[in-house]
């Protein structure tokens, strides 16, 4: 167990969520507030006096820096809104409609962009309290509050040997990810998170409540999968399908840099592998690391599979390069525990681009990476990593067969989401990492796109802040989203005033 425990560290290490070298503290200006921010959290402290946190309090801090996992997103609301209820929660938005007041919404906190879940001198609605989850008596289902974490719904799901499709890691919040799509370790099997959610409660721009379902308010069912937060209300509850899984075979293995292109060579195969009805629900979670201090790369796998199989055969092709490996057999609650990821560490910055799954070229991109990596290695705290992330044919199947599908819109083919995540210290490099990591991926992309290997697929969960996800989904989608925003929230409460993140634009 201490193996595994050291080993898991490592590895985590190697994944972005390392401490930067110098210590970081985050300042936190008050702005004062427009009138409209003024009304509005007036009339929230005479409504819900016990809910509101304003600056200054003991609670202030707690709620607009500590609640975030990437120092940027630290921002001054005017104040902080903590309901306990659906009610609540529509009595919030008639006020701010009223008021014209701006506002954000937070879940997990987990967002890297700032301002899609905090706000500098407007409302935040936080929605720690909505922490309820209930598994049902059959317990093919869950129903969770957007306060909660993925770790508590596996743990809530643990006892009856069942999992549900949401973080690979544990401390990323239910809401934000669910509503953005859904990266599991079981996609390959089960589809996104996105595709597994049977309803939502929906408090709407105006306050009313709906519940969306495949058969009442299909079309806001249909935007709520992919679509993105921030768009056409607050969920208040999710009610989730659930898997058996009673026992997960996990390996964790240890790359050097000369088995990098192998590694990346095993993790285009794997995007591939598609077994059609006899598939092993199985994923990972794959790193390549720069070590600034040794000026070195080394990647890792986090790999989950289904069953207590021992080695895990979904990750052959990891085994045979790598220089250290692990295997177990746990749950999932489990591995899951082990991968934390604490709030404010660093400032950190996404970025994305999408190919078809092509070893050679997933290659170059990481060579051009690891060349790039070296003219910002100067930067304080730097931090830098490059994630691909797998799309399966049969992970997209799933939305193209369930009759309902989802606002990506995937084709069944192999895809390999590349992503530069990097963290720094200061704000004073803020500028510099965000240009770079932009012009790169960017320049990178121009080239597959020439080769035309290159997808336009954006995932909002991958994505730097300039980024367009919507640009990349289907044309006919995006109208069909902004028809369902238009009939739910017709006076633009969403468009106008909740604005950071990704919006669909007006
Ligand atoms: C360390 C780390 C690991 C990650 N791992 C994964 C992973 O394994 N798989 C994956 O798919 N993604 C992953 N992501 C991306 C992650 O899914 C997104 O950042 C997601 O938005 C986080 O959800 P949250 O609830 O913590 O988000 P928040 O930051 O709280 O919210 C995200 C957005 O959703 C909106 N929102 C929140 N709650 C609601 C609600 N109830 N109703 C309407 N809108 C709402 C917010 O306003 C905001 O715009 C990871 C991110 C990080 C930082």
């Amino acid at each position: 167990m201490k193996y595994l425990a050291q080993l898991v560290g490592t590895a985590i290490a190697i994944l972005t969520y390392a401490t930067p070298s110098t210590a970081v503290t985050s300042q936190v200006e008050y702005v004062t507030p427009p009138k409209e921010v003024s009304c509005a959290c007036r009339k929230l402290a005479l409504a819900s006096p016990r809910r509101i946190v304003l600056p200054g309090s003991n609670n202030y801090t707690t709620q607009a820096t500590d609640s975030y996992w990437d120092i940027r997103a630290a921002l001054s609301p005017a104040c902080v809104f903590l309901p306990n209820s659906a009610d609540e929660i529509s009595t919030a938005m008639r006020i701010i409609g009223s008021c014209d007041a701006p506002f954000a919404v937070r879940g997990g906190g987990h967002m890297n962009i700032p301002g899609s879940n905090n706000i500098d001198g407007g409302v935040l609605l936080a929605l720690d309290n909505f922490n309820q989850i209930t598994v049902t008596n059959s317990s093919n289902t869950v129903a969770v509050g957007p306060g909660q974490t993925w770790y508590d719904v596996y743990s809530a799901l643990d006892p009856y040997g069942r999992v549900a499709v949401g973080g690979r890691l544990k401390t990323i919040g239910v809401p934000g990810l669910t509503l953005i799509g859904g990266f599991h370790y079981f996609n390959n099997k089960y589809g996104f998170a996105m595709d597994n959610v049977i309803s939502y409660d929906v408090v709407l721009g105006n306050g009313t409540q709906v519940t969306a379902t495949r058969s009442s308010h299909g079309e806001l069912f249909w935007a709520l999968k992919g679509g993105g937060g921030n768009n056409f209300g607050i969920v208040t509850r999710f009610v989730l399908r659930t898997f058996e899984a009673p026992r997960v075979t996990t390996t964790i293995q240890v790359f050097n840099e000369s088995a990098v292109p192998g590694f990346l060579s095993a993790v285009v195969e794997a995007a591939k592998l598609d077994d059609g009805e006899d598939t092993i629900a199985a994923g990972m979670v794959a790193t390549v690391t720069y070590n600034t201090t040794t000026k070195s790369v080394s990647a890792s796998l986090l790999g989950v599979q289904e069953g207590a199989s021992m080695p895990p055969s979904q990750f052959a092709n990891f085994s045979s390069i790598s220089t250290v490996a692990r295997n177990n057999v746990t749950t999932l609650k489990e591995f899951a525990a082990t991968l934390d990821t604490p709030m404010q560490m660093f400032r950190i910055v996404f970025v994305h681009k999408t190919i078809k799954a092509d070893a050679e070229a997933l290659i170059s991109i990481y060579e051009a990476w690891r060349e790039a990596v070296e003219q910002i290695s100067d930067v304080e705290g730097l931090s830098p990593t490059f994630v691909p992330n797998v799309i399966s044919p049969a992970a997209a199947r799933v939305a193209k067969s369930n009759g309902i599908g989802n606002v990506w819109g995937l084709e069944e083919e192999p895809l390999i989401i590349w992503q530069f995540s990097t963290g720094w210290a200061h704000a004073r490099d803020d500028l510099r990492v965000e240009s770079w990591s932009r012009l790169l991926s960017e320049r990178l992309h121009a080239i597959n796109q020439e080769k035309g290997i290159a997808s336009e697929f954006i995932y909002m969960g991958d994505a730097g802040e300039w980024q367009d996800p919507f640009a990349g989904f289907p044309e006919e989608n995006v109208a069909r989203l902004k028809t369902v925003q238009r009939s739910y929230d017709p006076s633009g409460v969403f468009t106008r005033l909740n604005w950071g993140g990704f919006t669909l634009s007006v």
